[in-house]
């Protein structure tokens, strides 16, 4: 078979939560909770399963689902939408991200993606006959934390390049933008016709006080941005599938094009029971950064008595552990025998990134049970 995705094979994702399943193996490695949504979404859900909200919803989403959307982002973010014309309801983060490369995305143009990069980004950007450009989250000595390199990706830039993906707070490495970021961002793209895709789906789990830098902030960019999260990551409810985008009207109008011939339109009783529970606990991701920041610092408590090493994550529900002091093996060999001998399964890093060499680094998911961190952590600690 001539594939049209030659180097693309089964996601890490799959790959990895499979064997701790063989395994028995306890799973840090694909990102999803351990524990459920909260009791009254489950009921709302319920009576919308059981009050006829069970056939099509409209192509762009429940428009209470869409105003309370725009509400979001009224609240956090200062930025007026409009429900009808700007927020468009996708299946899941991922079919948006689809949606939005696909709507921009020519053959011949080219896509920026920082590295590591989620590994939708590449399949996506390749399928529309664009080619992705990698460029490395740099760290320095004055700068410590993972950021933009913002030289580089300034000389990056060519005639071709269309869109620059951001993804912050960061999967894998749990970095955040700095205060000058968007600003910088900003100046970079002026006077080009280059869009920006802002993968934002962990906005709400950002720690030690900091607050999300939304492109939706920005007045100059969300001009040119298609802004893109998931109730998975917000409500615990990955399995649910339902995310968004929120675009000026005409980049929705054309991301809508490629949505309703890719979906059409997204599991009706769960958007109704999304929006009733929206109008019913608006500030219900407000919560979000304490409850996992305390996972967070528990699970850095557990893993200061390890070999790895590790500086704690700013934002994510991921966090990235180096094992150099461990093994020189490399990360993708590594994280299968800790999965099969140690018992607990995480994610290579070095899967996310083309720009780089094979780090010996791995991401652990620490939005479990208390529990559950414990006996992973009392695993990783023998080593
Ligand atoms: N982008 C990033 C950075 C993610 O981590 C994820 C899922 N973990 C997605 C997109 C996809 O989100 P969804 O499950 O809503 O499709
Ligand atoms: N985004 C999730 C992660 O980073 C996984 C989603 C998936 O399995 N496709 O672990």
């Amino acid at each position: 078979m001539d594939s049209k995705l030659p180097h693309v094979g089964t996601t890490i994702f799959t790959v990895m939560s499979q064997l701790a399943q063989d395994c028995g193996a306890i799973n840090l490695s694909q990102g999803f909770p351990s524990f459920e949504p909260d009791a009254r979404l489950l009921d709302l859900v319920t009576q919308r399963l059981h009050s006829g909200a069970n056939q099509y919803a409209p192509m762009t989403g429940v428009p209470a689902l869409r105003q309370a959307i725009a509400a979001k982002a009224g609240r956090l973010y200062d930025r007026g939408v409009d429900a009808d014309a700007e927020v468009t309801v996708t299946a899941g983060a991922t079919e948006a991200l689809f949606c939005a490369i696909h709507a921009v995305v020519r053959p011949g143009d080219e896509v920026i993606v920082l590295d590591p990069a989620y590994d939708s980004y590449e399949p996506a950007v390749t399928l529309a006959g664009g080619a992705t450009l990698h460029l490395p989250l740099v760290s320095s000595a004055e700068r410590p934390e993972l950021h933009i390199d913002w030289q580089r990706l300034r000389d990056a830039i060519t005639d071709r390049t269309r869109v620059v993906m951001l993804n912050f707070p960061h999967n894998p490495t749990g970095t955040v933008l700095g205060p000058g970021d968007l600003d910088t961002l900003a100046e970079v793209v002026r006077d080009t016709g280059i869009l920006i895709i802002s993968d934002e789906v962990y906005e709400h789990i950002i720690f030690d006080g900091a607050s999300h830098l939304s492109v939706l902030r920005h007045d100059e960019l969300w001009q040119r941005a298609f802004v893109i999260s998931s109730f998975g990551k917000t409500y615990h409810a990955t399995g649910w599938k339902v995310g968004y985008c929120v675009a000026p009207e005409a980049l929705s109008t054309e991301f809508r094009k490629v949505h309703q011939f890719n979906c059409f339109c997204v599991v009706s009783p769960i958007q109704h029971a999304l929006a009733d529970f929206m109008q019913l606990d608006p500030a219900y991701p407000d919560g979000l950064a304490d409850f996992y920041q305390q996972k967070r610092d528990q699970f850095c408590a557990l893993m200061r008595e390890s070999r790895f090493r590790f500086v704690p994550a700013a934002g994510t529900y991921f966090q990235v552990l180096d094992y150099s002091a461990i093994s020189a093996e490399d990360d993708i060999g590594f994280a299968r025998r800790l999965t099969r001998e140690i018992g607990v399964a995480s994610i290579p890093v070095s899967v996310f990134c083309a720009s780089h060499p094979p780090t010996r680094t791995l991401r652990f998911c620490f939005a479990k049970d208390d529990d559950v961190l414990k006996q992973a952590a009392t695993l990783l600690c023998e080593l």
